[in-house]
């Protein structure tokens, strides 16, 4: 948080410098996402804006609640926005899970309260998307996580369009995309806050509450995705970015509330999560994936897809069938288009093609940079995979994907498995992350944490660090 404090307040700084502080353009971080109160929202928006819509709209639409009365407020706040709002249950929310190809973006229109739930990629699909709704201000946008696929198209919007609020975590990342995203915050005139477990917000007379992340620290970035459950009504849509099993069972185990008739599945559908516990936990109706078709992770996994259907759960996919808009009217939901409940699984690259990248790929130069690049745990050159996938049918799924999980599990250099010790102990003395380029003892408790397709045996601490791997601050190995 430090670096990210610096950077913001260096970049303020030069802004100020330039615009010999004028008002425009201020920047307001609430680091501790402290609660305001409607009253001291509303001033200050009338002293710095002419602008009605934008003055009216904003200071009905935000209230958080002070985390030390997080149970109180809860209750309270639904009724707390009073009178620019129009007591109207007739007016129909929109959810649009937008087809940003392989990513997440998810834009909720409610009368003329607008919120983006990330960008996708920086391929524009959302900043073209948003033209064509006419989108020319967003009261919140939720940035789950800093990966590429969800804050790359966000930079453009920030840039662009109106914003009144942003919620993002509290985690820094030195990619290049979130050096400009942060760029592009700090130079718009939100106000930025960061999620609190049990923050409720006001969204017209619908409103939304924050559910994870539950903790400060995770082994990996997809676990600080900011997760929320939105309620119009009697309906309600929990939004989970690219959470995992760890950030789900904390969720169940901080005993919130977070039944829903829709489920945004969890990371593109991948296995690190929608476990049968937190199927369970939410019991949706209905769940969305978004992801790219042909993607190169293997998304989504057919256990995944297996996991839904058992639970009589209709399955909507960007992937198959473009933008999913789900429309409520406070009593139930319907859908633009049927349900897509077949099994058709993504498929990973196959072996050969693994191991060819494996091999071309100067994975041990910077094992986080990568990772950071792409946004995933997998190491892929997209062209070279696209011309080379095999598409399965779908009996030998799974078996694809049980001998490609295999493979990209391998440590990421392939130098590491020549130079371990012929006679290796049974078990490594040392855990690798390859997606971020951490190395534990392996009786560290972020072993337990990391995935499966992470973890690489390492069995002499030089080879780590010649590797590039950087000892664990926790387990210092
Ligand atoms: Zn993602
Ligand atoms: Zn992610």
């Amino acid at each position: 948080m430090k670096k990210y404090n610096k950077f913001i307040l260096l970049l303020l700084s030069i802004f100020l410098i330039f615009s010999g502080c004028s008002n425009r353009g201020r920047l307001e971080i609430k680091e501790s996402s402290k609660p305001k109160t409607i009253e001291s929202v509303s001033e200050e928006t009338a002293s710095e804006t002419t602008s009605e819509v934008t003055s009216e709209k904003t200071s009905a639409a935000r209230t958080t609640t002070e985390k030390s009365s997080t149970e109180k407020s809860k209750k309270s706040l639904a009724v707390s926005t009073t009178k620019e709002i129009k007591q109207d249950h007739q007016e129909r929310l929109e959810v649009h899970f937008i087809d940003v190809g392989q990513g997440d973006s998810i834009l909720i229109k409610y009368g003329d309260y607008n919120m983006l739930i990330d960008g996708g990629s920086q391929d524009r699909s959302c900043y073209n998307y948003l033209q064509d709704q006419n989108i020319d201000s967003l009261d919140y946008v939720i940035a789950t996580h800093p990966h590429e696929d969800h804050i790359g198209g966000l930079i453009e919007i920030v840039e662009s369009i109106e914003i009144d609020t942003i919620i993002m975590p509290n985690v820094t990342h030195t990619s290049e995309t979130f050096d400009n995203f942060l760029t592009s915050v700090a130079f718009s005139r939100a106000k930025v806050f960061q999620p609190n477990v049990n923050d409720v917000y006001n969204f017209g007379d619908a409103s939304f509450t924050i559910v994870a992340p539950v903790s400060d620290f995770y082994e990996d970035l997809n676990n600080y995705s900011i997760a929320l459950k939105l309620n119009h009504g009697d309906n309600s849509f929990l939004f989970t970015g690219d959470i995992e099993a760890i950030s789900e069972l904390e969720i169940i185990s901080s005993n919130q509330d977070i039944s829903a008739d829709v489920l945004k599945v969890a990371h593109h559908g991948s296995d690190t999560g929608t476990t049968d516990q937190f199927i369970t936990a939410v019991t949706p109706s209905y769940a969305v994936i978004s992801c790219a078709q042909d993607n190169s992770y293997g998304y989504p996994d057919l256990k995944v897809l297996q996991r839904l259907r058992d639970n009589n759960i209709d399955i909507y996919r960007t992937d198959l069938q473009g933008s999913i808009i789900a429309s409520s009217d406070g009593k139930s939901i319907s859908f633009n288009q049927k349900p897509n409940n077949g099994l058709i699984a993504g498929t990973l690259p196959t072996t050969e093609v693994l191991q060819t990248i494996t091999t071309q790929t100067p994975i041990s130069a910077a094992p986080q940079n990568i990772s950071e690049t792409t946004g995933e745990q997998t190491v892929t050159i997209e062209a070279t995979i696209k011309s080379t996938v095999e598409s399965t049918v779908e009996s030998t799924v799974e078996q694809t994907i049980a001998q490609t999980v295999t493979q990209s599990s391998v440590p990421p250099t392939t130098t590491l498995v020549t130079e371990a010790p012929i006679i290796q102990p049974a078990v490594a003395p040392y855990i690798g992350n390859s997606n971020t380029g951490k190395f534990h003892h392996s009786s560290c408790s972020s072993v337990d944490q990391m995935n499966p397709g992470n973890k690489v045996p390492i069995y002499d601490r030089n080879d780590a660090i010649n590797q590039g791997y950087v000892p664990c601050k926790r387990c210092n190995p």
